[in-house]
């Protein structure tokens, strides 16, 4: 009798993580739909060009909770940013606000870093599949100095169209791709914008 307990207790622990195992896939196949979702909707706005490029607007971002926690509220801030980049771009780049695990621009607040980064205050993870860009991150580690402009998370969001640093010359003092100190007024530059324009438009 006591071997049959066993078995029975030992039948329970295998329905227990096979139903463990389907929640655990049809989270993720709920995921994957979402995901899906989003590529269909999109499909009519593919980008001729070979330059590294996002394959379909509106590129989608999501926060984590730190971002609203943060500083009073982080995510206006982000809001800002993204909302100059579609200024700029004359709406040629758009953005949503999804609550997805995987959007195209997860932005990632973490004050705790700030120190072991060595006072950077921002960094940009990119990722792409051949030239087409793939669900990127942008951390946050600090608020930086400028109070009214998002200088720095605009910066790392163009990094992830593929825009890399600008040297410094007399005739750009306030580019804000400059790779360490750029100011408050910094502003996205007519080349920038030309070849965001190019490839969106
Ligand atoms: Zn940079």
């Amino acid at each position: 009798m006591k071997n049959r307990g066993n078995e029975i207790l030992l039948f329970i622990a295998l329905v227990v993580v096979f139903i463990g195992l389907i929640l655990f896939y049809s989270d993720k196949v709920s995921v994957g739909e979402v995901n899906n979702f989003v590529d269909e909707g999109s499909i009519a706005l593919r980008f001729n060009t070979s330059e590294p490029h996002w394959d379909h607007m509106p590129l989608t971002y999501n926060w984590n909770e730190e971002c609203g926690e943060w500083n009073g509220n982080f995510t206006n801030k982000i809001r800002t940013a993204l909302q100059e980049i579609s200024n700029v771009t004359e709406g040629v780049i758009t953005f949503e606000k999804l609550s997805l695990i995987e959007p195209d621009i997860m932005f990632i607040c973490d004050a705790s870093q700030y120190y072991s980064k060595g006072l950077i205050i921002a960094e940009a993870e990119s990722f792409s599949y051949g030239n087409i860009f793939a669900p990127s991150k942008v951390y946050i580690y600090g608020s930086g100095e400028c109070k009214n402009r998002p200088t720095t998370i605009i910066h790392e969001v163009l990094h992830l169209f593929g825009i890399g640093h600008t040297e410094k010359t007399e005739e750009n003092l306030q580019d804000i791709m400059f790779e360490k100190k750029y100011d408050c007024k910094a502003y996205i530059s007519n080349e920038t914008i030309d070849y965001l324009k190019g490839i969106y438009n």
